[in-house]
C-alpha cells in the first residue's frame, strides 16, 4: 500500500465536480435529472478560435513552447490587460498556464510559506481554500452577508489583518454569487492594505465579460494604480470564449512574481498546449460579437431565474450583477419536515432533497463557506431552468412545519 502525504488528505474534491459526477451517474442509472450543478457556459467555442486551433496543428504548432507561453500569446494578453483594463505589462509580467486554476494554483504555491494567512472572502470559489491548504498556508475565510450583497467591507477587512496575512483574494464577479466590486469599493480595500505593504491582492476576474450592468468592469490593479506592484490580475478564457475544456488561464503582475510561477510551472505541467496558445492569440485579438448575443441569453435566464426562485415557498435570492450562478438562501426551509419525515437540518440536507425528490442537482452553500445556501448555475436553456424551477417550487410545497 503506497501512503498518501498528509498535504493531500488536509483538502477534498471540488464539490462542483463531485454534485456534476453524482447528477451525471444518476442519469447514467436511468434517473429524470435535471443538472444546475456546471461552472461552465452551453455554447460552442466560437468557430473562427477552433480555425486557429486547427491551422496551428497543420503548420505544425505541436510543439514544446516557452514555459509561460509563446511570445504571441503573451503580446496578446499584454493588449487584452492595455485595451480592456488600461493595464501596462512588459512580456516578463505575464504568464500562462493550463487554466486558471493553474495560474492560481501557481501564484499561492510560490509564495505561501507555513502559516501565511490567505484571507478569502466567503461565499467563496471552492477551490482558493483548498490551494492555500496545500501549499501550507492558512485560509482565512470571512463571510460576507447577503445584506452586503456578499461583498467584503473595508471594516471587516482591517479586522482581519496580522502580521502572517500574506494575500487578499479577490473574485469579481463572483463565482458563485455574481457580487461585482466596483472601482469606489476597490479603492476603499486599497485604503485598508496601504498600511500593510507585505499584503497581495490576487484578482480572480474569470467572469469580467459577464455582466449585466452598465457600470465598467473594475479590478483592482486599474481602480488603485499604486498597488500594482503587489497585485496579480488573473483572467482566462473559459467563461468568455466558452473554452472550458481547452484549458488556458494568464495572468499580469509583478516580474518576480511571474517569474516564480512560470519556474513552478516548468518543474510542473510545463507550458500549456501549444495548439490552445494559438487558439487563444485568435480568442483575445479576434472579433469579441459574440459575447452580446451570449449576454442576451445570459440575462433572459438570469430575469427568469431570479424571478421564479422568489417566487418559491422558502426559498429567495438576490439578483446576480455578473457570472452565470444564482446563490440562493434556503434558511426558510430548514427546520422544516421533508414528506418522509426527515428534517432538513443544513443546506447539504436541502441539496439532497432536492435531487432525491425531484431530481435537481444543485451545490450546497457550505461548500462555497457560506450557508444556508445553494448554487444554481443558469449557464443552460430556458427549457431546462423552466423544469428545473417548477420542480423545486413542487419540492419546497411539498414540506412540513
Ligand atoms: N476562478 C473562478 C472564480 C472560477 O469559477 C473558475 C472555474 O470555474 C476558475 C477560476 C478556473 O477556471 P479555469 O481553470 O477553467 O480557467
Amino acid at each position: 500500500m503506497i501512503e498518501i502525504a498528509p498535504r493531500l488528505k488536509r483538502i477534498k474534491p471540488s464539490p462542483s465536480s463531485t454534485a456534476s459526477a453524482l447528477a451525471r451517474k444518476l442519469r447514467e442509472e436511468g434517473r429524470d435529472i435535471v443538472a444546475l450543478t456546471a461552472g461552465e457556459p452551453d455554447f460552442d467555442t466560437p468557430a473562427h478560435i477552433i480555425e486557429a486551433a486547427h491551422k496551428a496543428m497543420r503548420d505544425g504548432q505541436t510543439r514544446y513552447t516557452d514555459t509561460g507561453g509563446t511570445p504571441a500569446l503573451k503580446d496578446a494578453i499584454r493588449e487584452k490587460f492595455k485595451r480592456e483594463n488600461a493595464l501596462t505589462y512588459d512580456r516578463s509580467q505575464v504568464m500562462a498556464g493550463t487554466g486558471g486554476k493553474q495560474v492560481i494554483f501557481n501564484a499561492l504555491m510560490a509564495t505561501v510559506d507555513s502559516g501565511d494567512e490567505v484571507i478569502i472572502p466567503a461565499p467563496y470559489w471552492v477551490s482558493y481554500p483548498d490551494i492555500v491548504l496545500m501549499a501550507d498556508g492558512v485560509p482565512v475565510p470571512l463571510e460576507c452577508t447577503r445584506q452586503d450583497s456578499f461583498k467584503l467591507t473595508p471594516d471587516k477587512l482591517a479586522a482581519a489583518i496580522t502580521p502572517r496575512t500574506k494575500w487578499l483574494i479577490l473574485n469579481s464577479p463572483s463565482n458563485p454569487t455574481g457580487a461585482c466590486y466596483t472601482a469606489d469599493e476597490l479603492k476603499a480595500l486599497a485604503a485598508i492594505l496601504s498600511d500593510h505593504p507585505q499584503i497581495g491582492v490576487l484578482t480572480d476576474d474569470m467572469y469580467e465579460h459577464l455582466r449585466y450592468g452598465d457600470e465598467a468592469f473594475a479590478t483592482m490593479a486599474q481602480a488603485a494604480p499604486e498597488m500594482a506592484d503587489r497585485v496579480l490580475t488573473v483572467n482566462g478564457l473559459s467563461k468568455a470564449y466558452a473554452m472550458t475544456g481547452w484549458r488556458l488561464g494568464y495572468a499580469g503582475g509583478p516580474a518576480p512574481l511571474i517569474a516564480a510561477m512560470t519556474k513552478l510551472q516548468s518543474q510542473s505541467t510545463s507550458n500549456p498546449s501549444a495548439i490552445t496558445q494559438a487558439a487563444a492569440v485568435a480568442a483575445l485579438s479576434g472579433p469579441q460579437d459574440h459575447l452580446a448575443a451570449w449576454m442576451t441569453h445570459y440575462r433572459e435566464r438570469r430575469d427568469f431565474v431570479v424571478d421564479a426562485i422568489n417566487k418559491i415557498s422558502h426559498l429567495s435570492c438576490n439578483v446576480p450583477d455578473g457570472a452565470f450562478y444564482s446563490y440562493i438562501a434556503c434558511d426558510g426551509a430548514i427546520g422544516r419536515r421533508t414528506p418522509d419525515g426527515k428534517t432538513l437540518e443544513t443546506d447539504e440536507d436541502v441539496c439532497k432533497y432536492l435531487i432525491e425528490s425531484v431530481g435537481v442537482a444543485t451545490v450546497h452553500g457550505a461548500a462555497y463557506g457560506l450557508s444556508p445556501y445553494f448554487r444554481i448555475s443558469f449557464a443552460t436553456d430556458m427549457a431546462t431552468l423552466k423544469d428545473a424551477c417548477a420542480r423545486m417550487g413542487k419540492a419546497m410545497d411539498a414540506l412540513g412545519t
